[in-house]
């Protein structure tokens, strides 16, 4: 970790200078913050499969045509990424009420939204990434009305393809968050799907229980949350069957 050079240090990833320009090397933490950071703790073994579920998420969504900065893992906890600008703005979409949403229109937790919702905040770490409308984004100059255009295209497909992959392995994508980044190649600029997806940043529940396998686990002090995650990537095939002490062996993932 110390040969390279750290570009940007934030809450679960580290960011380093990539082997080649114009590329960077995402290294997935073990840490876990909820709450604007008020909670902090760390989960172990979540950085390895943060890693494993995004690059497999990225790469199965970048078959079907959807751009990414995702390029390839290469190892435990890290993955090289195209160098992007980041638009500074989380793209949560919803599918059934839960966290924010029930608490701020009082719908309880669970109950299935009429349509997929696309909610925006600004990412702002002092302000606590408050809820912004397109009219902020663009009269504010955070993304051009195409950027935007872009963003939700891409979120609306992410969402139907990851609902049915997810449905396929008996969950249910509650909601999740994405972030977009700007790709410049030659003259031309690209909005791409950035950061990672995985339970840090999606609400998933098991279809039949309702069983929480997400990073609710640890904002709700529901425990188990190791094993939530190892679940997650367990039913996507990658992880082979077996305990907690699979995610610690540096054989286990390859
Ligand atoms: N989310 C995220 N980062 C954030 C805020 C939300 O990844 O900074 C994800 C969260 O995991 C959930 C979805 O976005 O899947 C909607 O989160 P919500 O607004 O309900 O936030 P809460 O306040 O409940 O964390």
């Amino acid at each position: 970790m110390t040969r390279r050079r750290r570009i940007y240090e934030g809450k679960a990833k580290v960011l380093f200078e990539g082997p080649e320009p114009g590329t960077l090397v995402q290294y997935f933490k073990d840490d876990a913050t909820a709450f604007n950071n008020q909670k902090k703790g760390v989960i172990t073994g979540k950085g390895v499969l943060n890693n494993r579920i995004s690059e497999y998420l990225m790469s199965r969504l970048s078959e079907i045509g959807v751009p990414t900065h995702f390029m390839r893992r290469l190892n435990m906890r890290e993955q090289l990424v195209r160098e992007v600008e980041i638009i500074p703005i989380e793209v949560v979409v919803r599918n059934v009420a839960a966290g924010s949403l029930s608490r701020r229109f009082g719908i309880p937790e669970g109950t299935p939204l009429p349509r997929s919702i696309i909610e925006y905040y600004y990412k702002s770490d002092e302000l606590g990434d408050p809820m912004v409308s397109e009219e902020h984004i663009t009269a504010f100059g955070w993304a051009a009305p195409q950027d935007l255009d872009d963003m939700v295209a891409l979120s609306l497909r992410v969402n139907d393809y990851l609902s049915g992959l997810f449905l396929g392995i008996g969950l249910k994508l509650v909601d999740f968050k994405l972030e977009f980044g700007r790709l410049w190649e030659n003259e031309e600029m690209r909005i791409v799907l950035a950061d990672e997806i995985s339970p840090d940043n999606c609400r998933l529940w098991d279809v039949k229980t309702n069983e929480k396998l997400d990073k609710d686990r640890f904002r709700q002090d529901l425990g188990r949350v190791e094993e939530a995650y190892q679940e997650v990537a367990r039913r996507l095939g990658i992880l082979p069957e077996g305990g907690p002490s699979d995610v610690k062996g540096p054989k286990t993932l390859q």
